[in-house]
Parts: C-alpha cells; structure tokens; sequence
C-alpha cells in the first residue's frame, strides 16, 4: 500500500502517530483566522537591557507580552519544532532539567539582539549563539503571552 506519498512517513522514526486531543485542539488555534489588525504591530518594544522580554502593541489594540525565556523556548525553527514535538512541549514550554550528573550553568534566554525581517517578522539573536528562528508576527499574536490569552486558552482546554 506503500505510495509515494508515504515518503515521508517512512523518514520519521515514529511511523504512524496517533493525534492525541491536545494536538488537535493546537491545530484548531493554528488555523484561527487573525484579522489583518491583529497581526499587525503598532509599537515593538523589546526590553533587552532590562531582560524581561517582548512587548507588542498590536493595531487592534489588544497588547501581548512574553518573557525572554518563553521565547527561547517557542523558537519557531525546524530544529525546535521537532524538538518539542518528539517530546510534546508546547512552544514557550521549558526542557526538563537535563539528567546529567554534572549540571551545566545556563544564563537566563536573553537576546545579544533583535532585528526585522522583512515586515512580517523579528529575528532574535540569542546568548546561547541560537538564531535561526522567525517569529513572525502571526506565529507571536496567536502565542500571545497576556494573562487574558492565556487564561482564556486554558479555558477554551
Ligand atoms: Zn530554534
Ligand atoms: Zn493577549
């Protein structure tokens, strides 16, 4: 039954995975149309002296904030991707501790810096020498980190 099309099953070490609900329930708020307004930033302010994080201001008004180490770990790539989905993170999600008999210190996720990609999207370049990821404003505005989003997506559960 094998086509062409199983290609790239094949290639994942998993085979045929089941969609558990909470994965559903994320693909139904990935595909959550957003209005032009709503992913359109009015205000950046990226509070990198300070450390504490994003602040978008968005043209419809509403305002999203998230800190450093939130967006270390929601790191859009497809290296990070991968990584949290083998072990079901959600984006913004820490790693576990590492079970290492010497443990490693980590400096807090801050950015040595932030840069525009086009118009769609910021790039940060982060201590630990990690840039490739695009946070684009649609990917930053549905993983809005206000108290009020993120009460309601538990909610919504
Ligand atoms: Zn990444
Ligand atoms: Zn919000």
């Amino acid at each position: 039954m094998a086509g062409p099309d199983d290609t790239l099953r094949e290639m994942s070490h998993e085979g045929i995975r089941f969609v558990s609900e909470e994965e559903a329930r994320r693909a139904r708020v990935e595909e959550r149309e957003l209005s032009p307004d709503a992913k359109t930033p009015a205000k950046v302010r990226v509070h990198k002296t300070e450390g504490t994080g994003l602040e978008i201001d968005w043209k419809d008004g509403h305002r999203s904030q998230w800190t450093f180490a939130w967006l270390r770990n929601a790191c859009p790539c497809a290296t990070c991707h991968e990584e949290r989905e083998k072990s079901g993170r959600k984006p913004g999600e820490a790693k576990p501790h590492p079970q290492t008999l010497l443990p490693m210190y980590q400096a807090a996720p801050r950015p040595d810096s932030v840069t525009p990609v086009g118009r769609y999207a910021l790039s940060f370049n982060w201590n630990d020498g990690h840039t490739s990821g695009i946070y684009s404003w649609d990917y930053l505005r549905r993983h809005c980190g206000c108290e009020e989003c993120r009460e309601s997506s538990t909610l919504r559960g």
